[in-house]
């Protein structure tokens, strides 16, 4: 029998309704006691580091969870990561940077109804990640959700209700499950090959800039003093505004000549950014050599700014772990 260890972080699947508002109230053995079916297939070890909304995680709790798997990582076949949803991308996304090459699973759910209500996922989603953490084949880190396994650097919460709240971006999801079925329509286990590698440092003074028409580059510049790296999400494939005044121009120069970096993305979820098709994007990528999402999703371009600023020490080495494919995340960039 395979042995996981469950690792509950908060999140509505461990909440209860207070006269504040729901709430992180159910220990780790206490979500176990509501799948008891789980028994029939794995050993399950529990352990809670924290018990926070996700609204409250952030790259320390990344940190503090790739620490946690590295020292246990040993002892277990696989982890299950119980977690809120709302920020559930950026943690997925983080923990593929921090935790590369891992031939075991790490799978990261929660749900939309919390586990002790009559009528939820919970109960699903956290006996569908265990079955899935418990499969040979099963390897990396996603996230198991609406009985899907999403890579953990292609997932975004595309609903802020339903129970098949996360999307696979720009990539087909690894496997689905039917009730007691995987079927894998990505099977790479034996693919990977390079050495299981931790990392510890993320740098997260990194700033993500929403363009909207009439926006003043001023606010690029404003940015400079707290920020190693702004993440502009521009409209369409890609392109910087310039509205007779040469402001976001001006700015971008300054920004990358003090040695910061700038990676343009877009707004629009799927199919990516491309800079050199517009001539308001091809001038100013090819001035300065600015690096781009592509087809990475957003979460997952934030993780990987904070883990490739805290790699490196110029831009071109940043380029190079930037444009890295790592656990799925990116399929094209020229
Ligand atoms: N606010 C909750 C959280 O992210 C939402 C959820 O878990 O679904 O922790």
């Amino acid at each position: 029998m395979k042995k996981i260890l469950l690792i509950a972080t908060g999140g509505t699947i461990a909440s209860k309704y207070t006269e504040s508002g729901l709430s992180p109230q159910i220990s780790s053995e206490e979500l176990l006691s509501y799948i008891p079916a789980a028994k029939g297939f794995c050993h399950v070890d529990t352990i809670q580091p924290f018990n926070l909304d996700s609204t409250n995680v952030c790259s320390s709790q990344w940190l503090i969870l790739a620490a946690l798997i590295e020292k246990k990582y040993e002892y277990y076949d696989g982890f299950v990561i119980c977690h809120g949803t709302d920020t559930m991308a950026y943690t997925a996304a983080a923990l593929s940077y921090l935790i590369q090459n891992n031939r075991k699973p790490i799978v990261i759910t929660g749900s939309q109804k919390p586990i002790d209500l009559e009528i939820t996922d919970a109960r699903a989603n956290l006996l569908d990640s265990l079955r899935f953490a418990s499969h040979e084949r099963a390897h990396g880190v996603c996230i198991v959700f609406g009985g899907q396994v999403i890579a953990g650097t292609r997932a975004k919460k595309e609903r802020s209700k339903s129970y098949n709240a996360f999307s696979s971006i720009n990539y087909p999801p690894i496997a689905i499950l039917q009730d007691t079925r995987i079927v894998f329509y990505i099977d790479d286990k034996d693919q990977a090959t390079a050495p299981l590698a931790f990392y510890h440092s993320l740098n997260d003074r990194v700033f993500l800039l929403k363009l909207i028409p009439g926006c003043s580059g001023k606010i690029l510049e404003s940015l400079e003093p707290s920020c190693d790296a702004v993440i502009i999400e521009s409209f369409g494939v890609g392109g910087l505004p310039n509205y007779g005044d040469n402001n976001f121009y001006r700015a971008v120069k300054r920004f990358v000549s003090s040695g910061k970096i700038i990676v343009m993305a877009t707004q629009v979820t799927h199919e990516g950014s491309d800079m050199s098709i517009y001539q308001v994007g091809k001038l100013m990528k090819n001035e300065f050599q600015l690096p781009e999402s592509y087809d990475m999703t957003l979460e997952a371009t934030v993780a990987k700014t904070m883990w490739a600023l805290a790699q490196s020490t110029n831009t071109e080495e940043f380029k190079s772990f930037f444009y890295k494919t790592i656990n799925h995340d990116i399929l094209f960039h020229l």
